[in-house]
């Protein structure tokens, strides 16, 4: 073969390559997503300081809610949603970091967040569900560390605009969201130097909405309303 025509393959083999990544030219490139399935199979209620310098303690990690109908503990609904969202964001290009991948694992809420400081994610998305004595309460909750917290007015910002984003996306879904609700006494928001929002898929103390919580297809529907969010809030970056 000549030069210059294994110069023109060397060139299209390039552009099958840079083709097959989807995260469009101008989103930030290597955009890194820190994964939090919440809780695990055994709590840990022994303290650790809910932010860095404060006296104030929290358990290292509680155990988590459970479903009213399908009795399936929320850590274990928390991670095969994690599951499927690091499989949807590893197809789309994006470096995904998870804070674990096995529920018998014990990692605090604050060693959580060192996680994503270390892998200087762009994101931190921490799944949970929700419970309450009502059971008629549906739908979905996101959280964001508060604005005001001198631990994280630095990333309230991007916290709230990814938020925004996901509550879009969600409705887009046909999914229910309650609101975008601040909180300044998460551990696992005060520890960290990464934009990070909470995502309370649902409320395991609805008969239905547990039910679905643990379908397949609706943990896929709800991962995907949080890939198009954060396709959305990427390519606001530079
Ligand atoms: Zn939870």
């Amino acid at each position: 073969m000549n030069l210059r025509v294994s110069k023109w393959i060397y060139m299209l083999a390039a552009i099958l390559v840079i083709g097959t990544n989807s995260i469009p030219a101008s989103a930030k490139e290597n955009f890194t997503v820190c994964i939090d399935p919440g809780h695990q199979a055994k709590g840990d209620p022994r303290g650790e300081p809910i932010g860095p310098g404060s006296a104030q303690k929290k358990a290292r990690v509680s155990s988590g809610t459970s479903g009213v109908a399908t009795k399936n503990p929320e850590y274990k609904v928390n991670l095969e949603a994690a599951m499927i969202l690091k499989e949807l964001l590893q197809a789309k290009g994006y470096i995904v970091v998870m804070t674990r991948e096995n529920n018998d694992i014990n990692i605090s809420n604050a060693e959580r967040a060192e996680v994503a400081n270390k892998a200087k994610a762009d994101m931190t998305i921490r799944l949970h569900c929700d419970s309450i004595g009502n059971g008629g309460k549906s739908g979905a909750v996101l959280i964001v560390p508060s604005k005001s917290s001198k631990h994280t007015a630095s990333i309230y910002a991007a916290s709230f605009k990814y938020a925004e984003f996901l509550k879009k996306s969600l409705h887009d879904h046909g999914v229910k969201v309650n609101g975008i609700f601040e909180r300044n006494d998460m551990t696992g928001f005060n520890w960290s130097r990464v934009p990070v929002v909470i995502f309370e898929m649902g409320f395991m103390s609805n008969w239905n909405e547990d039910r679905m919580l643990s379908d397949k297809n609706y943990q896929r529907k709800l991962m995907s309303a949080v890939t198009d969010a954060l396709e959305a809030y990427n390519q606001t970056l530079e």
